[in-house]
């Protein structure tokens, strides 16, 4: 149990999802930390959160699986009793070409980043529409508005948050529950370390800022999406990408 609003992380073990996590934190959120296979990286997350006054937990959770997301919000309800912000931001990239796409590749993006939004949602909306309260945060991305060659995979699954985003805002907006979008630019992350130079400097080009994100920038947009001051926001789709989707 805790006294504190409690906020549910998908992916927190490392990169943007750890980077949200020790700003809520920071905030004075009880924040609990899933991961799907860094245990010990969450584990360090729930350290330094702790390190700096805050309090947190380790869950860990697939959340491509429906069966396992259930026993997850489950079990965050049985011992924490209510959800008042849930980030979707577990995320995975498979690239390649569309004529060189396996159906596998395709299948894991699209069941981790968008099946797996759906999942969490289904368990963690039940509780925040008992509570007539909620904040669900989605990470979608620059590419699910503009595509991206190599991408269709992860492109089509981040334009799919932005459907779900929109139509989950509809259906809960009347019991005080707001669900947006963050779309994030080029993140310096593990996701994007391991991309060939010449792509990182054509990316580079591409934003009018003439830098990349760190995954702070984005922690601090879910911070204030998850804040009172956001509590008249539903529906909407912020870029956090200095520019480039415009
Ligand atoms: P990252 O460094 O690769 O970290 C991915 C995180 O997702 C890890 O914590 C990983 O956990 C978790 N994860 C992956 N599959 C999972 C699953 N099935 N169940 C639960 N957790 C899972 O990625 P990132 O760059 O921080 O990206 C975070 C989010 O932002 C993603 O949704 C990504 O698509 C989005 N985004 C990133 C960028 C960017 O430039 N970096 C741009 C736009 C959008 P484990 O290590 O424990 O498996």
């Amino acid at each position: 149990m805790t006294d504190k609003k409690v906020a549910v992380v998908t992916g927190a073990s490392r990169g943007i999802g750890r980077a949200i996590a020790l700003e809520l934190g920071r905030r004075g959120i009880f924040v609990v930390v899933n991961y799907n296979g860094s245990a010990e990286k969450a584990e360090a997350v729930r350290e330094e959160i702790a390190a700096a006054g805050g309090e947190a937990c380790v869950m860990q959770c697939d959340v491509s699986d429906y069966g396992a997301c259930e026993t997850f919000l489950k079990q965050v309800i049985k011992e924490y009793k209510r959800i008042d912000i849930l980030v979707n931001n577990a995320g995975v990239t498979r690239d390649g070409l569309l004529m060189q796409m396996k159906e596998e590749d395709f299948d894991v993006v699209l069941n981790t980043n968008l099946k797996g939004a759906f999942h969490t949602i289904r368990f963690a909306a039940r509780q925040m529409l008992k509570q007539r309260s909620g904040r669900i945060i989605n990470l979608s991305s620059v590419v699910g508005i503009r595509g991206n060659g190599g991408q269709v995979n992860y492109s089509a699954s981040k334009a799919g948050v932005i459907g779900l985003t929109k139509s989950a805002a509809k259906e809960l907006a009347s019991r005080g529950i707001t669900v947006n979008a963050i779309a994030p630019g080029f993140i310096e992350t593990e996701m994007t370390e391991v991309l060939p130079e010449e792509v990182k400097e054509a990316t580079l080009k591409e934003i009018p800022l003439q830098k990349f994100g760190k995954p702070e920038d984005v922690a601090k947009t879910v911070a204030f999406l998850a804040s009172d001051e956001a509590a008249y926001i539903t529906g909407q789709v912020l870029c956090v990408d200095g520019g480039m989707a415009m």
